[in-house]
């Protein structure tokens, strides 16, 4: 069901394409072509989302392949959020000639103002270490693009605030929803007119928790994906389509982890994504100092983003927290409080190796994949009396996945770099709903969706998701392969 079958030859043969995050959890990008009409005259081509493949080289290489369709054929880009993994790609498509709309909400336009530079900035970083160290097969490396290509690309943007309907063309119009996944995500509704019919298609992007405060504390945005929903078709993920989070308050023991640290006179490092989860951090160790939870040692708050992020976390206050809004009343803005430094140049980033008081440094990339985390870690992996604290989702075949799975050893800038820091990691900190959480949102749709397919999972958090759609809810479900294409 679903495959590309045979038509009448006046009939629009409209598709979705899965052109990324198919059997891992990035590299979104999810083609829409309605089809070319009788004449031969080509659809419209829709990307949802269009994000950078991370983790395992395997992955990676694909972000230098071009897409199946030439980047100018794309009419426009519609975005559910500023992660990479669903953004980072758009500099490169801009790259290849895209020139078209990029519709997001205000608050994800706003992040990627900051993502996207940042990224290309890594993008540099990489190539020039690897033309350092001449590691790379490709002489000389280039990056996949550039800060100033990035910056560039920020011109295409287009806001369209949330519940607002947006006609892209005639018979085309969407509209996003709440996700509660991070501050400015939503979900893509897709209203398409084929064929005389009326076809609705719901992108989810990636799906916040359902929750609320004690189970998934230190939530910035509110938490509740939108109810009542239905669809033709859904493309929905499954990051935590095997798993659930603990549904313990993870405060007493951060407290404890953190305070058994800084006594035996070890820092605590904690590799956490710039937006969203650091601010999430933060919080919740304000929260803890305040209540003398955990002694007021410096706190480093080490990305070159950081301020930016609070600026645009202080300006979306639409999207907070019952809990967020209240600390924030009581506290003021992060950027005030004593005791937290943002303001890190490279060289203040660097001296903080040389401190030996105890300190706590949040800093990024959350999956060491890249940033100013690795010469942290670096220096301070090899050493018991340290801890490495993980928030967030640790990919395969990032550095992360591999210091938190308890290896010996990591590579970090091409040196061998001994594990001897105590790995501690928490995982009621996400923002991606778990599959109860999951099964909970489904039962809240108006109507079963014709068809639904599984993408953003690793393949067995994806089949055992689907394994649980089908068994529970009866539902037509199916785990969506890369290039596949399948009729709406
Ligand atoms: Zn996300």
């Amino acid at each position: 069901m679903g495959s590309l079958g045979s038509l009448g030859s006046e009939e629009r043969v409209a598709y979705i394409q899965f052109l990324g995050a198919a059997g891992t959890v990035t590299g979104s990008k999810h083609l829409v072509n309605t089809g070319s009409d009788a004449s031969g005259k080509t659809g419209y081509q829709l990307l949802i989302d269009c994000g950078l493949f991370q983790g395992q080289k395997e992955w990676r290489e694909r972000n230098w392949q071009n897409l199946p369709i030439a980047a100018k054929e794309i009419d426009a880009v519609v975005l559910t959020h500023a992660h990479i993994d669903h953004c980072g790609w758009i500099p490169r498509l801009v790259k290849n000639g895209f020139r078209g709309p990029i519709y997001a909400t205000p608050a994800t336009i706003d992040l990627c103002g900051i993502l996207l530079p940042d990224s290309g900035h890594l993008q540099e970083e990489d190539a020039a270490f690897y033309n350092k160290h001449q590691k790379s097969k490709h002489t000389p490396a280039l990056p996949l693009y550039t800060l100033e290509e990035a910056q560039a690309c920020m011109q295409y943007f287009h806001p369209v605030s949330v519940e607002q309907i947006k006609q892209l063309s005639p018979g085309i119009s969407f509209r996003f929803v709440r996700a509660a996944h991070i501050l400015g995500s939503a979900m893509v509704e897709l209203t398409l007119q084929l064929n005389g019919q009326g076809r609705r298609l719901l992108f989810t992007g990636d799906v916040g928790r359902v929750r609320d405060q004690n189970v998934a504390p230190g939530k910035v945005v509110r938490s509740g994906p939108v109810e009542g929903e239905t669809a033709d078709i859904m493309v929905m993920e499954s990051t935590y389509g095997n798993r659930e989070h603990p549904t313990d308050d993870p405060r007493p023991q951060l407290a404890k982890v953190i305070r058994e640290t800084i006594q035996r006179g070890g820092s605590v490092i904690v590799p956490a994504f710039a937006v969203e989860r650091t601010q999430k951090f933060l919080f919740i160790l304000k929260e803890l100092m305040e209540s003398n939870q955990v002694p007021k040692v410096p706190v480093y708050c080490d990305s070159p983003m950081a301020i930016q992020a609070v600026e645009i976390f202080m300006k979306h206050s639409e999207e907070y927290s019952d809990a967020t809004r209240k600390l924030l009343n009581q506290y003021g803005s992060p950027l005030e409080w004593p005791g937290f430094q943002f303001a890190l140049t490279p060289d203040q980033s660097k001296r903080i190796n040389e401190s030996k008081t105890p300190c706590i440094i949040v800093s990024s990339s959350g999956m060491v994949t890249g940033g100013r985390i690795q010469h942290h870690l670096a220096q301070r992996l090899p050493e018991p009396r340290n801890t490495v604290i993980f928030i967030g989702f640790q990919a395969q075949g990032t550095r992360g996945f591999t210091i938190k799975s308890g290896a010996p050893d990591v590579k970090i800038f091409g040196e061998i770099v001994p594990i001897h820091a105590q790995i501690v990691a928490f995982e009621q900190f996400s923002d991606h709903a778990d599959t109860p959480e999951l099964l909970q949102w489904l039962r809240t749709f108006k109507s079963k969706p014709g068809r639904t397919y599984l993408v953003h999972g690793d393949p067995a958090a994806s089949s055992q998701l689907r394994d649980a759609m089908t068994k529970e809810l009866g539902w037509n479900v199916q785990v969506a392969a890369w290039m596949e294409k399948v009729a709406v």
